[in-house]
């Protein structure tokens, strides 16, 4: 059932637990990541990337998020995640999407606050909150030197004068995490403490992006049916349950259901030479990324919460 992100989030934020944003491109990740919520009895936040909307188009992914929203019995809403293209924003926000992600990481702060202002005195024209980005999202160990990553995470009393300035609804943090597969070099390592300082300064629901865990099984089964990613690296389960318990409401998951994708279609692929019929060959990817998500709703704290 369709319901505002921000109903869902600041419902999150006094329970201490994440709702799972979940990326989709297309129909069946779509069902899928519904058909887990319903199974777990959570709220859950579909949302479309830049990439998919160029991929499948904004009004095919809209149609496909407001059928979703009709047909589940969950608190389902539609999120633009990571809109930097100020129109491709203020197209979704005249769209009908429940949020919109504005991404000014890459200006300097003063124009950040500027661009975010602007959208979210748009959006709340019409009733849409709006999440930004403050600090740049990459992998602690991307950086050379502590004051290179004292630059590039999220400076706490920034935090709060952006949060301030801006009125956002939501507040996407950079503690370490880094988008896609390959986080870190060795282990999982989160700025905590840093979350620890965010957390006493902003009071509105913090959201973490690059929260994929890449399961090693989920690596392995890649690998076992002709598949190969090298070594990647994900969040580890034990930062991620801290993160949220220190006050994470919105996480952010792509890379994980992109390897439940791919590792159920090379299994069927590789069992059945004879397989031509995509229903057929999307049956196993739909049912890997139904477990996937469920496992990843739990380890957010969202189970039952619906
Ligand atoms: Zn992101």
């Amino acid at each position: 059932m369709l319901t505002q992100t921000k109903t869902m989030l600041l419902k999150a934020k006094l329970g201490n637990y994440a709702v799972g944003a979940f990326n989709i491109n297309n129909m069946e990740i779509g069902q899928a990541i519904i058909e887990a919520a319903e199974r777990e009895h959570a709220p859950v936040i579909c949302q479309t990337s830049e990439g998919s909307i160029e991929y499948a188009g904004m009004d095919m992914l809209l149609a496909i998020g407001r059928e979703l929203a009709r047909s589940s019995k969950i608190p389902m809403s539609l999120h633009l995640d990571h809109g930097k293209n100020v129109d491709i924003v203020k197209q979704a926000i005249h769209a009908g999407y429940e949020s919109v992600m504005y991404d000014g990481s890459s200006h300097e702060f003063k124009r950040n606050i500027e661009l975010t202002r602007s959208i979210v005195s748009l959006a709340h024209s019409k009733s849409i909150s709006v999440e930004a980005e403050l600090g740049a999202i990459a992998g602690i160990e991307d950086f050379v030197s502590i004051e290179d990553q004292d630059a590039n995470l999220t400076n706490p009393e920034q935090a709060k004068e952006f949060v301030k300035q801006t009125k956002c609804d939501f507040l996407a943090i950079a503690i370490g995490t880094a988008h896609g597969a390959y986080k870190f070099t060795k282990k999982s390592k989160l700025d905590l403490n840093r979350l620890k300082e965010i957390k006493k300064q902003v009071k509105i629901p913090l959201v973490l992006h690059g929260a994929s865990s890449v399961p090693k099984s989920a690596v392995k089964k890649i690998k076992k049916y002709g598949g190969d990613l090298g070594k990647p690296v994900g969040v580890s389960n034990k930062d991620l349950k801290r993160a949220v318990k220190l006050g994470i409401n919105k996480v952010n998951t792509d890379t994980d259901v992109r390897l439940a994708f791919t590792g159920g279609v090379r299994k069927l692929l590789k069992k059945e030479k004879d397989q031509f019929d995509p229903r057929k060959i999307l049956k196993p990817a739909y049912e890997e990324i139904v477990d996937m998500v469920r496992w990843k709703i739990r380890l957010l704290g969202s189970s039952n919460k619906a």
